[in-house]
């Protein structure tokens, strides 16, 4: 039995006064939640919320620099981020393949040194509304997979199924077309191990969507990203997760 995962990324979002987060999200939660949560909030934030948040709130980064240290002006490598108590890294995020260039190639690099540093990457993969609407969703998406991936137990990394069209737009993939993604993916793995392999969904995940998208067979929890920055909407996703 896979453990849900539910995890929050900020994106660029977030000031000091934000590290009372934790304990917002404790009260609105009222006990300790049954899945694994994670927070993922912009790197000038994870040292003070390491020092003050609870047990079983995981932290993680939302990107990480392919190379351990060196010039690498404005870069965060994942051994910095481990030294934090980070356990998690995003890599590959639409976003950063969208905004920084980032290629399949660098995105396999980055995988590869989060692994290293001990760090558990969170591997995004996703299609264009483009691609679904040609027919073409899951053959682009498995062929990202394997380009992204580098050689990896299924228990050391997440993969996060984010379809571009459904990021920031309020539109949601149905939890039918999700699942079909999710057990295309487990089909894809290159391991025999397939079976322990963590598979998250992200893309407009909401308090109203979250529980017909979790009880999917091969959802194995959410990255969410607007919806997690306010404490009382973030908790009931994760009270979704069963
Ligand atoms: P939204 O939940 O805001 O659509 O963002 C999803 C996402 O990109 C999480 O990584």
């Amino acid at each position: 039995m896979r453990r849900k995962l539910v995890a929050g990324n900020w994106k660029m979002n977030g000031l000091v006064k934000d590290c009372a987060f934790p304990k917002a999200l404790s009260e609105a939660l009222n006990a300790e939640p049954r899945c694994d949560v994670l927070l993922c909030p912009p790197a000038t934030l994870l040292s003070a919320m390491s020092a003050t948040k609870p047990d079983w709130l995981k932290l993680g980064g939302q990107d990480c620099a392919a190379q351990t240290s060196g010039a690498h002006t404005g870069d965060v490598s994942a051994v910095m981020l481990a030294d934090l108590g980070c356990t998690h890294v995003i890599v590959g995020h639409s976003e950063r393949r969208s905004d920084h260039g980032e290629t399949n190639e660098t995105v396999k690099l980055k995988t590869a040194a989060a692994l290293d540093a001990g760090l558990i990457p969170i591997l995004c993969v996703g299609e264009t509304l483009d691609e679904r609407e040609s027919g073409q969703a899951e053959d682009v998406v498995v062929r990202q997979l394997l380009a992204s991936l580098p050689a990896c137990d299924a228990d050391r990394i997440v993969i996060a199924y984010e379809p571009v069209w459904a990021i920031g737009t309020g539109r949601t993939a149905t939890p039918e077309d999700a699942q079909a993604m999710h057990a295309a993916i487990r089909s894809a793995w290159p391991g025999r191990d397939a079976d322990v392999l963590r598979i998250v969904y992200g893309g407009s995940m909401n308090p109203a969507n979250a529980e017909a998208l979790l009880a999917q067979t091969d959802i194995d929890g959410g990255l969410v990203g607007g919806a997690s920055l306010k404490p009382q909407n973030f908790a009931r996703i994760i009270q979704s997760a069963r």
